[in-house]
């Protein structure tokens, strides 16, 4: 189910005490980055070059900071173990190349022989980029599953728990007018 909270409302503090991925109870609050989702027009610059393309999305992208955002302990262990594969892997593309780097062998009379073969340069560059996607998949917005919306008005959560949208709902439901003094 999908929730949507005005921005400026978590943008002010608002949060839940449930995380929204599994609606369990929040152990944490981090401050939390919010974005929107390019609009489906900014992909079709990206034959125009990648920085095009980046600085398109620059220019056209809602960015909500939210002070607080509840999150559990699964949460916090999805984002732990996302971070520290993504880095691995990072990791391994540097020293592979640093390796290569060291084995590199100078015949005389000849040019430089760099100490890895074309195929495992390629496939340390696939980690590399490996790692690099699987950092973006670490992101808090990302574990949150919320975006902002287009207009730049709404955080929205995608596939939302019940107990997050619950509380959501509560919280936006008008309150009973106090009653009149007689
Ligand atoms: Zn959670």
């Amino acid at each position: 189910m999908q929730v949507s909270i005005p921005a400026y409302w978590v943008a002010n503090g608002f949060h839940t005490t449930v995380c929204t991925r599994h609606g369990a109870a929040a152990t944490r609050t981090p401050a939390t980055r919010f974005e929107s989702a390019p609009a489906p027009w900014t992909w079709a610059t990206l034959p125009l070059g990648g920085v095009v393309f980046l600085a398109i999305r620059a220019a056209t992208r809602r960015v909500v900071d939210v002070p607080r955002w509840a999150y559990c302990d699964r949460c916090g262990r999805r984002r732990t173990t996302l971070l520290t594969a993504g880095w691995v892997l990072i990791g391994l593309m540097v020293a592979g190349f640093a390796l290569g780097i060291a084995l590199t062998t100078h015949p005389e009379h000849d040019v430089e022989q760099f100490g890895l073969d074309a195929g495992q340069a390629v496939g340390l560059i696939v980690a590399g980029l490996a790692g690099w996607i699987v950092l973006l998949f670490s992101r808090r917005a990302v574990i949150a599953r919320a975006q902002v919306s287009r207009d730049g008005g709404e955080i929205r959560v995608r596939r939302a728990a019940p107990e997050f949208a619950a509380q959501v709902e509560a919280a936006m439901r008008p309150q009973a007018p106090a009653p009149l003094p007689r």
